[in-house]
């Protein structure tokens, strides 16, 4: 009976769906590509300060070159149809603003020339995401949001930090800005509703991901998975890789150079098990090795 109940339905979906036909359903997300490997910095004096990746036309990833800085953080750089919103500065010693800068003229040329604006946001407030905040101050056009809840809220117009989440314009381009402390006061995923990426910053990556603020971490977290559960999730994306390709296996802190390092990309599996190891945990946050991340709590300093 439930063999013959298969095949009829079985028979109903090949009827519905003939092989070769697309689904005239529109696409849930715009497609975008990334690189089999992020490795950087291998041979020192020839390597630019930053890997620059183009995910699709109007979405970029930039990679800080080891050479530079041992965070290697990633940074983004996303386009309305006038205006760039760039998320994170880097850390010390690079030419940032050269890079960003540079994508900009090239994208501003594939369309029309015109002058783009340039709104600079962070993930969150710690140096190895704002060492490149100052080569922005002074750049025409340029808006620079200092990393704080009270920055952010006055920007974005968000009502009741952490709790509540708000949608940014960028010219045409809806962005979902969701405040995450926990990791560091002012930690906020960005949403790209054109490409169904969340950008987590140092909240979740394959790395160590520190916790400072235990209870406020696992609201965070709560939050991000009630946020994304009637969404696409296409990637989730942040701020460093400090993971190998082994399970179970990170790079000791420090490392340059990582020549078997894991993928950038994790996906929505990975913030429901961050967020199940957690809910676990009923109470302060424990040390704790996931396949492909460690949730690392800090202790706090008996000091002021
Ligand atoms: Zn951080
Ligand atoms: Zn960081």
């Amino acid at each position: 009976m439930a063999g013959r109940l298969a095949i009829l339905l079985l028979g109903t979906w090949l009827a519905a769906a003939p092989a070769g036909v697309q689904s005239p359903a529109a696409e849930p997300v715009e497609r975008g590509t990334l690189p089999a490997s992020w490795v950087t910095g291998r041979s020192c004096p020839e390597t630019p300060p930053f890997r620059i990746h183009e995910y699709n036309a109007d979405l970029f990833i930039l990679r800080q070159s080891g050479c530079t800085n041992f965070e290697k953080p990633f940074l983004y750089l996303l386009f309305g149809e006038r205006s760039a919103l760039l998320v994170d500065t880097g850390a010390q010693k690079a030419d940032v603003a050269g890079a960003v800068g540079q994508v900009i003229e090239r994208w501003s040329a594939r369309h029309g020339g015109d002058p783009v604006s340039l709104v600079v946001v962070h993930s969150h407030g710690h140096g190895d995401h704002i060492a490149g905040d100052a080569q922005f101050t002074s750049r025409a056009n340029t808006t620079v949001v200092a990393a704080s809840p009270e920055a952010l809220t006055a920007f974005f117009r968000l009502t009741g930090w952490p709790e509540t989440s708000a949608s940014y314009s960028l010219s045409g381009r809806t962005i979902d800005i969701i405040p995450i402390p926990g990791h560091e006061p002012a930690s906020i995923a960005l949403y790209d509703r054109r490409t169904g990426l969340l950008l987590t910053g140092d909240t979740l990556y394959p790395g160590r991901l520190y916790v400072r603020d235990g209870a406020a971490f696992a609201a965070s977290i709560q939050r991000l998975v009630a946020f994304t559960r009637d969404k696409p999730v296409a990637h989730i994306l942040g701020a460093h890789i400090e993971n190998t390709r082994t399970p179970y296996l990170d790079y000791p802190e420090g490392t340059t150079y990582q020549a078997d390092e894991h993928a950038l990309e994790l996906g929505r599996a990975h913030l429901l098990e961050l967020n199940d190891a957690v809910t676990q945990m009923r109470g302060p946050i424990e040390r704790r090795i996931l396949r492909d991340f460690t949730i690392w709590p800090l202790v706090r300093s008996a000091g002021p």
